[in-house]
């Protein structure tokens, strides 16, 4: 798996970083203080065809790759961590997994809000299924022609501010029995029984929320179940695996954030004077410069190479084992990098006054959202050992013994 960047995705990255310089960066501190979801930058980015960017061609989209997506994405990061996240969502999260497996009816829905600036959803996490997702308690009861939902997730990034949700649920046919975990859209202010609880209060990117996304009696028709290729039975696999574009995106948004703290203390360094000299001349500060570049261009290859890679049996989606690869190390580097970018600021990089603070709380999220740097391991594990390995009790199987009918 290689990548090279394209005339057009080079002309891509360059009008993003324009937008990103021009209009996304002078709001980034007020973003971060008023804690306010920023409906201007999803405008200018909706403006400049930066959402909905991988909507196909037949529906009204321009049809782009998910490393078109990424560039921009990290252009967007780079000054603003919380506007790099609305990319993500606006173009790989979970509109991929609608685009992919939903109904034509679904998809065009799906298409045209994310085309006119949407943000869907994506909602797994439960108070009690955090990583063990698999044990999520939302149920979805068919009921005639609809489907009954009654349950609780948390850490819903654009819970409320977003119009379409992606909900995972346990779904069970009318005499009660279980049939698997299934997907059901729901839009804010139209599907009766969608609430949204208390917002989390969290460290860093904070103009985003992080809602408690409730479902009491919410009623969704069949027309609105988002019935993945094997069926509810073994659907939870495939809703999985289109999580795996939003998994490249979300370490995209780390990478992003890291290259911004990067560049700023390049500057630094060689403006600010001690001992007569300026400090970028201290090998001190060199070494650490060069291991940071070193983390980002690693980093940086193993995220456009994960964009680039589809996974096993003519998936539409990232390869779960280089998305995984490209997120643990993605992440992990780039929480290094904005700390040691900090450091180099001295004091002025623990005042708010600058942005480096601002960096180090919103880029500590990334080894947490979107599947932990921890449940990854055992992602990357799994593909190298050919085994799955769900950590319960009662051990493991081996993926060959696992696809016997
Ligand atoms: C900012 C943010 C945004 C988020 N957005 C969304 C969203 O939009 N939609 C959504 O559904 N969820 C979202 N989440 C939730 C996120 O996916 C979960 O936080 C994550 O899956 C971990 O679950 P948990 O927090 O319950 O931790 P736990 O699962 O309770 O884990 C606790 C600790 O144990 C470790 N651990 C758990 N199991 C194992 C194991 N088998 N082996 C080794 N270590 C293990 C974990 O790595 C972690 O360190 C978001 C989270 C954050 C922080």
């Amino acid at each position: 798996m290689s990548w090279s960047l394209t005339a057009e995705q080079e002309t891509i990255q360059l009008r993003a970083r324009a937008l990103a310089n021009e209009v996304i960066a002078p709001r980034a501190a007020e973003v971060d203080k008023t804690e306010a979801y920023p409906w201007e930058n999803v405008a200018a980015l909706q403006e400049a065809g930066f959402t909905g960017m991988t909507v196909p061609t037949d529906l009204g989209g321009p049809g782009h790759s998910f490393l078109d997506a990424v560039l921009v994405v990290e252009e967007m990061a780079k000054v603003c961590g919380v506007t790099g996240r609305i990319a993500v969502e606006a173009n790989m999260g979970a509109i991929s997994a609608v685009l992919a497996y939903g109904t034509e009816a679904q998809r065009k829905l799906a298409a045209e809000l994310v085309l006119s600036g949407d943000k869907p959803a994506i909602c797994i996490t439960e108070p009690d299924a955090g990583s063990a997702a698999s044990e999520m308690t939302t149920k979805a009861q068919r009921r005639g022609t609809d489907y009954v939902i009654n349950g609780k997730k948390h850490w819903i990034t654009g819970g409320g501010v977003s119009k379409l949700h992606l909900i995972f649920a346990r779904v069970f046919d009318e005499e009660g029995n279980q049939e698997g975990i299934g997907g059901f859209l729901a839009i804010r202010d139209e599907t009766p029984g969608l609430r949204f609880g208390r917002r989390e209060p969290t460290m860093g990117l904070r103009g985003i929320p992080e809602m408690e996304v409730l479902f009491e009696d919410m009623v969704v028709p069949q027309d609105m179940v988002v019935l993945p290729p094997s069926g509810f039975g073994r659907g939870f696999g495939d809703l999985m695996n289109a999580y795996n574009a939003q998994r490249v995106g979300a370490g995209t948004v780390g990478l992003g954030i890291a290259t911004g703290a990067y560049e700023l203390a390049l500057d630094f360094v060689k403006e600010r004077e001690q001992f007569g000299r300026p400090v970028a001349e201290f090998q001190g500060l060199q070494w650490m410069l060069a291991d940071m570049s070193v983390k980002l261009e690693a980093a940086r290859s193993l995220t456009y190479r994960a964009a680039c890679s589809r996974g096993p049996n003519n998936s539409p989606f990232p390869d779960p084992a280089m998305a995984a690869q490209a997120k643990i190390f993605t992440a992990e580097a780039s929480i290094s990098v904005v700390n040691d970018a900090l450091q180099m600021f001295g004091a002025a990089g623990y005042s708010r006054r600058n942005p480096l603070e601002r960096m180090y709380r919103d880029v500590r999220m990334f080894t947490i959202g979107g599947g932990t740097a921890q449940i990854l391991r055992t992602v990357v594990a799994s593909r190298i050992l050919d085994m799955k390995l769900p950590q319960r009790r009662d051990g493991f199987t081996k993926i060959a013994e696992r696809s016997q009918p």
